[in-house]
C-alpha cells in the first residue's frame, strides 16, 4: 500500500466554510472571497475628498470569515475611535470566470444581498496617507455584516431602488442603485480581468453618501429596495 491510500489528516480541525442563508430555500450559499469596490457613488467620492469623475473602479478584499449574519452583533473593534458604516448592495456570484464580457456578466450572478462595509476610518485614513494597504481599516473581525441572499431568479437584476441606512431610526445614508458609477455588469467584467472569479464570491458594490461613525448600542438598519434588509447592533 502506498502512503496515498491513507486519507490525509489535518494537523488541526479546519475552520468551517463561511455561508449565508438563501432566502426561502433553507439552503446555504458558501462564500469564497469578498471583493469590495471603492468610491462607486459620486456623492460619497466627494464626501471623502475625491473627484467623482469616472475613473476605473478599484477593489479591496475582506476575509469571508468576517461576515456577520442579519440580526447579529458587531463588536466595536480595537485600536480605533472612528468606526464608520457603509451600506452597500452585495452581488453574489453563482458562476466564476475570467475576462467575462459585460453582456454576459449577469449570467454569473446568483443573487443579491444587503451588506455593511464596516470601516475603521481613522486607520484607513492613516494608511491612505502613507500609501499603504487598507486591510487594517477594512478587513478586521466582523467587518462584513451581510443579509441573506435573494436569488436573481426571484427578483431579477435591480438597477434602481433606494439604498438606505438608518441608525437608531434616524436616516444616515440614502442613495439609489441608479447612481452607481460602475454598474454591476461593468464591475464584474472589470474585476474578472484582474482575478479569476469563483462561485461563492461576493462583491460589495460601494456605498452612497452619508457614511458616519457608530457607537456601542447603535442599531444599524439597512435596506436596499427590491433586495432586502439587514439589522445589526453595535455592541
Ligand atoms: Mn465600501
Amino acid at each position: 500500500m502506498t502512503i496515498m491510500s491513507r486519507a490525509a489528516e489535518y494537523v488541526f480541525q479546519p475552520a468551517p466554510i463561511p455561508t449565508l442563508p438563501v432566502r426561502g430555500s433553507g439552503r446555504l450559499f458558501p462564500v469564497h472571497r469578498i471583493y469590495c469596490v471603492g468610491r462607486n457613488y459620486a456623492e460619497h467620492a466627494i464626501e471623502m475628498g475625491h473627484d467623482p469623475n469616472r475613473e476605473p473602479p478599484f477593489f479591496f478584499q475582506k476575509n469571508p470569515d468576517t461576515l456577520v449574519p442579519d440580526g447579529g452583533e458587531f463588536p466595536y473593534p480595537d485600536r480605533t475611535s472612528d468606526v464608520h458604516h457603509e451600506l452597500e448592495m452585495v452581488v453574489a456570484l453563482g458562476k466564476g470566470g475570467k475576462d467575462i464580457p459585460e453582456d454576459r456578466a449577469l449570467d454569473h450572478v446568483f443573487g443579491y444581498a444587503v451588506g455593511l462595509d464596516m470601516t475603521r476610518r481613522d486607520l484607513q485614513a492613516e494608511m491612505k496617507k502613507l500609501g499603504r494597504p487598507w486591510e487594517i481599516g477594512k478587513a478586521f473581525e466582523h467587518s462584513a455584516p451581510c443579509s441573506e441572499i435573494v436569488p436573481a431568479s426571484e427578483i431579477g437584476h435591480p438597477t434602481s431602488g433606494e439604498v438606505r441606512l438608518e441608525v437608531n431610526g434616524e436616516v444616515r445614508q440614502k442613495g439609489d442603485l441608479n447612481q452607481l458609477i460602475w454598474t454591476v455588469p461593468e464591475m464584474i467584467s472589470y474585476l474578472s480581468g484582474l482575478f479569476t472569479l469563483q462561485p461563492g464570491d461576493l462583491i460589495f458594490s460601494g456605498t452612497p453618501a452619508g457614511v458616519a461613525a457608530v457607537k456601542r448600542g447603535d442599531l444599524m438598519h439597512g435596506r436596499v429596495e427590491g433586495v432586502g434588509e439587514l439589522r445589526v447592533r453595535v455592541v
